[in-house]
């Protein structure tokens, strides 16, 4: 899939709305993208496979803290996490030293921008449903997970059973679980 012009995502209720935007100088897909499953990630989101992507602050717009609803909490010195404070959902990560980027929760971005839009006209039935066939959609390339963090933390035979590298905690502080740090 190619470079999308743009993405857009927002709260449940539609309070919050968002577009971010991918000039030619940033990644795609971006890269600073991960599941944490710390227990502060899981019960700020209510996720137990919390996943985030970080972006550069500048090409959100209109900027979150501009919005009356948007509101922060800080759950630790470091970081804080931004919420809908209307609807109640979850929808970023911030570190306080490093304002230049947000991490977005990527279940806050638009059914569209993740699956495609619905084929209605070539949708079908059979025993298992109602099947609607989707065009479009960056959610593979946007999605997929490149490391996990805090696998200290996963449920065996639950939350364990993923592609990609895996930490015991932070990137930081040791090496990958598995040798060639591809999660196989
Ligand atoms: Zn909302
Ligand atoms: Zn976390």
């Amino acid at each position: 899939m190619a470079r999308p012009e743009s993405i857009s995502g927002g709260c449940l209720c539609g309070a919050i709305r968002f577009t971010i935007t991918f000039p030619q100088d940033t990644d795609w897909p971006p890269t600073g993208n991960g599941i944490c499953q710390c227990t502060m990630c899981r019960k700020h989101s209510g996720s137990l496979l919390p996943q985030n992507c970080k972006f550069p602050t500048a090409n959100i717009s209109p900027p979150l803290k501009g919005n009356p609803a948007f509101k922060t909490y800080n759950s630790s010195s470091n970081a804080y996490r931004g919420f809908c404070g209307d609807c109640g959902s979850a929808l970023t990560f911030h570190f306080v030293k490093e304002p230049e980027f947000t991490e977005i929760n990527l279940g806050a971005f638009d059914e569209e921008v993740l699956c495609g839009k619905r084929d209605e006209s070539n949708a079908w039935e059979d025993e298992h449903g109602r099947h609607v066939p989707r065009i479009g959609g960056v959610g593979r390339e946007l999605c997929y997970p490149q490391y996990h963090i805090f696998m200290e933390n996963a449920i065996p035979g639950v939350t364990d059973d993923f592609p990609g590298p895996k930490y015991l905690q932070d990137k930081s502080t040791g090496k990958p679980l598995t040798a060639s740090g591809d999660g196989s």
